[in-house]
């Protein structure tokens, strides 16, 4: 009898323990890629494979032959395909395309776009119950005008995803607007694995919210290194039992929920 009681103190003990764990898990860390680049097929999936860990990918309508089905293969792993626009249009575009310059764009003409984005989303992974946008450019103008309101009228993202450095930690939910939640645009020449790990560190501090903002990974542009990356993500996988890492949607369904 007496063992039973020690027993089921034991055990009480132990789920004591776990609930403690459970809720010191509260930093979430977002991985999301923008643009759709071959270098994140090439290099940040297959590290993310290995690693298992989930991500964002913020496409646009630049997909190709040869990337479509890695892009749907992608989606089929559990990898969140998301909205980043079809054309990408921006101020930084006039060079390359002045189609493309956001300058020239309405507040329809670029909601317009993103419901087509959508569109084409769907009919790459099928998935319905809406989506995760991320402005180009961290750009909330075009034309001069901010489309915010406009997009979020329209109903076309559940979510969407802002610039800003390596301070950008989340931890005012109840403040947070579901379109305009903040991330930091990785740069650094070149950013080190370390300054990865910090931001997370710092996350992890806070309890809060932390989202990474890549473009290349080992190759493109804005490149983050793939040793930097690969040793973000094996501190990532080191601590998965304190650090959540999940989708965009995923995250900020959490956060919007304990609003
Ligand atoms: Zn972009």
């Amino acid at each position: 009898m007496k063992k039973l009681t020690l027993f089921l103190l034991l055990l009480n003990f132990l789920f004591a323990a776990n609930a403690q764990q459970a809720k010191r898990k509260k930093a979430i860390i977002v991985l999301t890629y923008d643009d759709g680049l071959t270098s994140q097929l090439n290099t940040a999936i297959p590290q993310l494979d290995s690693a298992h860990l989930t991500a964002t990918f913020f496409l646009t309508g630049n997909m190709t032959e040869a990337s479509l089905p890695r892009w749907r293969q992608a989606g089929e792993k559990g990898y969140e395909l998301a909205n980043h626009t079809l054309y990408h249009p921006c101020l930084l575009n006039v060079k390359t395309n002045p189609a493309d310059n956001s300058a020239n764009y309405t507040p329809y003409i670029m909601v317009r776009e993103i419901k087509e984005m959508n569109t084409l989303l769907l009919a790459l992974d099928s998935k319905t119950g809406g989506r995760t946008y991320a402005y180009p450019c961290t750009e909330l103008e075009v034309g001069g005008v901010n489309y915010v309101d406009t997009l979020r009228k329209a109903g076309l993202a559940k979510y969407a995803r802002i610039g800003g450095g390596p301070d950008a930690v989340i931890t005012d939910f109840k403040n947070l607007d579901p379109l305009k939640v903040p991330s930091w645009g990785v740069t650094g020449n070149p950013v080190t694995g370390d300054a990865l790990i910090d931001f997370v560190k710092k996350v992890q501090q806070s309890g809060g919210l932390g989202i990474f903002m890549f473009h290349g990974v080992g190759g493109d542009y804005l490149v983050t290194p793939a040793d930097a990356h690969r040793k973000l993500l094996a501190y990532l996988k080191a601590h998965r039992n304190e650090i959540e890492v999940t989708t965009f949607m995923k995250a900020m369904d959490e956060v919007m929920a304990a609003k």
